[in-house]
This record gives structure tokens, C-alpha cells and sequence, in this order.
């Protein structure tokens, strides 16, 4: 079993994350993508336009087509922002025979190595960071070298998709069309619910 776990706050889930995704699971044949959005403090979710059950609901909108993507409640009903190592680990003890993945983009792979114990990290499971416009991994990739020597790391590059979740939120906000830059499940939730919107 291949189980890859791709962490974020998903607010809300865009195509970005689903090439990613998708990208990893093809070259690295794995079993299952597993999306975890994170969990957040309360007041963080007031400002920040979506609830966390929102949040993942449309993770589930956005991964239903895809035998291979399943969402997960781990970290949003540990109900604040976990540390991903603490996921891993976690994961690494209910399935000790499976063989761990984190998915990542070119930003976060950075963030995760310079401040999450990325050696516990790195033996529990390989890192695949996919490239994103904007966050050129070869010129700030000192810290990266050592992993990527020892195979922990892997680069993919995948399709550049120059969509994040706040440009979507900022697109809302302005009255701006968000179709095709997420999946039509979730743009309509986005519309029934009204979220982004300028109050
Ligand atoms: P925000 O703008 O709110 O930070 P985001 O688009 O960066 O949102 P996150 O939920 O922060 O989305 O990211 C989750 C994961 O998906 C991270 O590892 C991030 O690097 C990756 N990711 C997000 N968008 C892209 C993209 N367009 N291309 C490649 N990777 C991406
Ligand atoms: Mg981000």
C-alpha cells in the first residue's frame, strides 16, 4: 500500500491542488491520495471566510471523481493546526506497513524542512514537492539538497498552474468568476454558501 497524505488549508481546494495530486500519484503509482486540510483556530476561521467542516466539504466535492483521492477528518477534528510530522507519525503507527508519501508545492516543501523536525519526518516518509509558478525550487533549494541526495525528497514537475486559494478568495471578494480555476462542485458550494464574499 502507497499512501500519499497531501496537507493544506484547502480554502477552498482548487485545480492546483488536484494536478499536484494527480501528478504524484500517477509517476509514484500510488494507491490512494489522501487530502488533509488542516485544522483551525476559531477566530482564524471568521477572518478567513470558510469553516473548517467547509473547508472539507469540498475537498469531498472536488476529490468524488477520483478513486484514487480521499479526503480525511484527522486534523480538523483535532480541531487546531497540527503539526504535519504529528500527522505522519500518527499515520506511520496505524499503518505500519504502509509505505508513506507527503505531497507538497515548491512553497510548502520549504517550510517543512526548515521548521518541522524534517529528519523524523524524512524516515517516516518521502517527501514529493511539485512545482509551482512563482516558487522556483533550484535558486532557495540549500536546504533541500541533502534530502534530495538520500532520495527522501523528490521533485516532481508537474503542469504550472499559477492558482492559489487566495487568489480564489480575492476573485470572490471582487465579483471576478472562479470558473474553471476550481472544480464546478465547488464553485457552486462557494455561490450556495456565499463564502469569500465582501461583507
Ligand atoms: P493560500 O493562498 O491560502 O496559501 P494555496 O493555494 O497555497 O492557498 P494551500 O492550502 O496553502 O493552498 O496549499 C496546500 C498545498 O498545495 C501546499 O503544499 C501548496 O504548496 C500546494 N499547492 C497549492 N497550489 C498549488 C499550485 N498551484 N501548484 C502546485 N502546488 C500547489
Ligand atoms: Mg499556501
Amino acid at each position: 500500500m502507497k499512501l500519499a497524505i497531501m496537507g493544506g488549508t484547502f480554502n477552498p481546494i482548487h485545480i492546483g491542488h488536484l494536478v499536484c495530486a494527480e501528478e504524484a500519484v500517477s509517476r509514484y503509482r500510488l494507491d490512494k491520495a489522501l487530502f488533509m486540510p488542516t485544522g483551525f483556530p476559531p477566530h482564524k476561521e471568521i477572518l478567513e471566510g470558510a469553516s473548517s467542516e467547509h473547508r472539507f466539504r469540498m475537498c469531498t466535492i472536488a476529490t468524488e471523481g477520483n478513486p484514487r483521492f480521499e479526503v480525511s477528518r484527522f486534523e480538523i477534528d483535532r480541531r487546531q493546526v497540527s503539526y504535519t510530522v504529528n500527522t505522519i507519525r500518527h499515520f506511520r503507527r496505524e499503518m505500519p506497513d504502509a509505505e508513506l508519501y507527503f505531497i507538497t508545492g515548491a512553497d510548502a516543501v520549504l517550510e517543512i524542512l526548515e521548521w518541522k523536525d524534517p529528519q523524523e519526518l524524512l524516515t517516516m516518509a518521502t517527501l514529493i514537492a511539485a512545482t509551482r509558478p512563482g516558487y522556483p525550487l533550484d535558486k532557495i533549494s540549500g536546504a533541500l539538497d541533502v534530502f534530495l541526495r538520500e532520495n527522501r525528497v523528490k521533485i516532481i514537475e508537474i503542469p504550472g498552474i499559477g492558482v492559489s486559494s487566495t487568489l480564489i478568495r480575492n476573485r470572490v471578494a471582487e465579483g471576478k468568476s472562479i470558473r474553471y480555476l476550481v472544480l464546478e462542485g465547488v464553485r457552486q458550494f462557494i455561490q450556495e454558501k456565499g463564502l469569500y464574499r465582501k461583507t
